[in-house]
């Protein structure tokens, strides 16, 4: 396939194995149809998804990129409302630590869902797990099945509603969790072989009046390599200073929709609401990235899955 500058991609993308409703194949197959170019499986906390990718043989005309996105902790000086979140590509997935800080990770997870769920029973809202493990299947189950649940069952009119007046921070159902801490989480996806990217700057809801230009400028002397300068969520003004802070701090840029399936409806896998797109350039600017870390790390040893 020609794989021109214009063809779009999308560098963040979610599977069942979190909580996106298409299975890695599906991805895969839907990827090709929209004659995407290069894509990154991105799930929450987990490789389950890319390994599967990788394991069912990837077609020759797509590029696919190892990724995951954690949920980490911001540094103390930096409080945020909930997580932020890392974007990590091109790390050899069968790295040992990394998968054991997934492991708790995930751990942490499986220890939350019962929390929430008591909680909304103490709001008279007849949810259980058994439930939601009857719907999820094989998924991770995470606050988006939840917010489902709730719609299904007339508790709320939407899924933002469902965040807006439960789930979300400082609302009556929202509980806690362990995270890692970020530089920790950029430690191990470096040393992993990989490139640690900020997902979605726009997203970050810092709690006081520290700027988000100083959170960048502190994540980069932590091995921060990325931002997410393309989402949909982004203003064209917010993608702009994005882009200016990713000179500034010697970053290269992504971008990617976030896709999660009918989870999130309105977003379509690489033009989300249909006007977005992550220009193609980012793809061989992180190849090029991904190329020279492993390099640097292992010369020679080959990493399963890091088609690039
Ligand atoms: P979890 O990983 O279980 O904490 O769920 C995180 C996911 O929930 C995110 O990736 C979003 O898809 C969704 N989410 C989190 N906060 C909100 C919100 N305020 N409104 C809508 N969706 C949200
Ligand atoms: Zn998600
Ligand atoms: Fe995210
Ligand atoms: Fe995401």
């Amino acid at each position: 396939m020609g794989c021109s500058p214009g063809v779009n991609i999308d560098l963040h993308i979610h599977s069942t194995a979190s909580d996106g409703t298409l299975t890695p194949a599906e991805i895969i197959a839907r990827a090709r149809q929209l004659g995407l170019a290069a894509i990154a499986i991105t799930d929450h906390d987990t490789v389950a998804g890319v390994t599967q990718a990788i394991a069912a043989r990837l077609p020759s005309d797509l590029h696919v990129i190892t990724g995951v996105e954690i949920s980490t902790g911001a540094p103390g000086r930096f409080p945020c409302r909930g997580s932020l979140h890392l974007l990590g590509y091109g790390f050899n997935p069968d790295d040992i630590p990394l998968r054991q800080a997934l492991k708790r990770l995930q751990n942490a997870r499986q220890d939350r869902n019962p929390r929430i769920i008591a909680k909304l029973n103490r709001l008279d809202i007849p949810i259980s797990m058994a439930q939601l493990e009857a719907e999820a299947g094989d998924a991770q189950i995470g606050r988006p099945h939840i917010a489902n649940w709730l719609v299904k069952h007339g508790v709320v009119p939407s899924f933002d509603e469902a965040f807006e007046r439960y789930l979300g921070v400082g609302q009556p159902a929202y509980a806690d969790k362990y995270r890692i801490d970020c530089a920790a989480a950029i430690a191990l996806i470096r040393n992993a072989g990989g490139i640690p990217v900020l997902a979605h700057p726009a997203l970050i809801a810092p709690r006081g009046s520290w700027s988000l230009e100083s959170l960048i400028h502190e994540l980069k002397t932590c091995g921060l390599m990325g931002i997410e300068a393309y989402y949909p969520e982004h203003t064209p003004e917010q993608t702009q200073t994005y882009l200016q802070w990713a000179k500034r701090y010697g970053l290269v840029v992504t971008g990617g929709t976030d896709y999660h399936g009918t989870i999130k409806a309105d977003i379509e896998m690489g033009r989300g609401r249909g006007d977005f797109q992550t220009p193609f350039r980012c793809y061989t600017q992180l190849a090029a990235l991904i190329e020279k870390a492993s390099s640097i790390l292992d010369a020679g040893r080959a990493h399963p899955g890091r088609s690039v």
